[in-house]
């Protein structure tokens, strides 16, 4: 992390150029309770560029059509647009195929699909499925309940006092009986970015699969799924600066192939009689039913922008954000940051003396700042360091330090209330 002294205060001459940013996004034209809107929910969901938006509104306006299916012009449109968008998440994951990339309605989906449909083929009793202390409960229950239903055993790399995974624990619970590892890049609930690289090879080398979610890292980390190795990846559009209810699963073609699939109807199929189904090729034999293309394109969309300011010139300014936050939340008394690890991603979650997280949110939305208090999905994180809760401010490349600065004014009169 680099010192937060060495960069400017005027974010105007940070490389990224947030001022002119945040004009890409429509949402921070209007105030909040009165006041302008200071977003640091970013970890729940990101906003929206106009460049998304309005792939979107064109999208409906000149392009709408089913895709795979009609032979006319707005179909072959419609199908070339969900087609590029594969291509797009494919190059921006550095994928070997664009086959192997599997829309889904975001990293639960993709991971409900690995769960059900590898898990139930090739898991059985007494084999064993390591995860994290720190997943989000999207990367806990489907492999508690293929757990269930095949009798392999959970087993949990623990987490150490700063938030990170214990890897020489880790290595202890690998074995031959370990068939699968599911593990986050980045915590959603304390910012801890996980070396998944060395966390795979460690499980490949007893030949067992890992999937990584994605969730977290893609909007602010480059991903490359081929220097990883990992055999699965998920992440989800609305964390990226896209719509809603879309995402990717990435998957080795190999493992992909010898998959049944996860559901099916339409479009999932070569051909069909009473007697008996003959699936489609990848990707479509995981895309039953009409897709979500709008969804699609502005994921492309979302994509492009996130590449048209560059994911290293983000990663930058973004690890400069947080150095700068982490100072000046810690300059307050009484607050204690949970999730301090050495590699970090923008998020910070903290606790206050004697002021529940819920009020500290209530308060600082009256002043038009948004941030999460809860346990953020993350039950066993929370569990873990003893509390019930935490209050998160989880920040993006489109946040200043003038808004940080505005966060410790309400966190100060925070702490003014709760004095009275
Ligand atoms: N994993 C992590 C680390 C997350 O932060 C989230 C969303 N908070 C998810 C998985 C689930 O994502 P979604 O709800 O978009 O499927």
């Amino acid at each position: 992390m680099k010192n937060p002294k060495a960069v400017s205060s005027d974010s105007r001459t940070t490389a990224l150029g947030t001022d002119k940013i945040r004009k890409d996004f429509p949402i921070f034209s209007q105030n909040i309770h009165g006041k302008p809107l200071v977003y640091f929910d970013n970890a729940a969901t990101t906003q929206k560029p106009r460049a998304v938006i309005d792939a979107l509104l064109f999208y409906y306006q000149t392009q709408n059509a089913n895709v795979h299916r009609g032979i006319h012009y707005l179909s072959e449109i419609a199908t070339s647009l969900y087609e590029a968008s594969r291509v797009k998440i494919q190059r921006f994951l550095n994928a070997r195929e664009s086959k192997e990339i599997i829309f889904v309605r975001g990293a639960t989906e993709g991971i409900n699909l690995v769960a059900h449909s590898y898990g139930r083929t090739y898991l059985k009793r007494g084999d064993e499925i390591i995860i994290s202390g720190l997943e989000h409960h999207s990367n806990i229950v489907p492999w508690q309940i293929l757990s269930e239903q095949t009798g392999a055993v959970l087993r949990v790399i623990p987490v150490s006092d700063k938030g990170e995974l214990l890897l020489e624990e880790y290595e202890r619970l690998l074995s031959k009986r370990t068939k699968f590892v599911a593990v986050g890049h980045m915590s959603n609930a304390l910012g801890t970015i996980n070396p998944v690289k060395k966390i795979i090879q460690m499980a490949h080398h007893w030949n067992a699969r890992v999937l990584v979610d994605g969730a977290q890292a893609v909007p602010h980390l480059p991903v490359d799924v081929q220097d990883l190795d990992c055999d699965f990846y998920v992440f989800s559009g609305h964390k990226i600066y896209g719509p809603t209810g879309i995402g990717a699963l990435y998957g080795k073609a190999g493992l992909l192939e010898a998959m049944p699939p996860y559901q099916s109807g339409g479009d999932m199929i070569s051909y069909v009689t009473f007697g008996k189904t003959l699936y489609n090729t990848l990707p479509y034999k995981f895309e039953a039913g009409t897709p979500h293309i709008e969804g699609v394109i502005g994921l492309g969309a979302a994509i492009d922008y996130v590449l048209g300011l560059g994911l290293d010139k983000i990663e930058t300014y973004e690890r400069e954000l947080l150095a700068y936050g982490t100072k000046a939340l810690l300059s307050l008394p009484g607050i204690k940051i949970i999730g301090t690890a050495k590699e970090k991603g923008c998020i910070l979650s903290f606790v206050m003396d004697g002021v529940h997280p819920h009020d500290i949110a209530t308060i600082l939305d009256r002043q038009g700042i948004a941030i999460r208090a809860g346990h953020h999905c993350a039950m066993p994180v929370m569990e873990r360091f003893g509390l019930p809760a935490t209050a998160r401010a989880s920040l993006a490349f489109y946040n200043t330090r003038g808004e940080i600065d505005a966060l410790i004014q309400a966190l100060k009169h925070v702490r003014e209330v709760f004095k009275t």
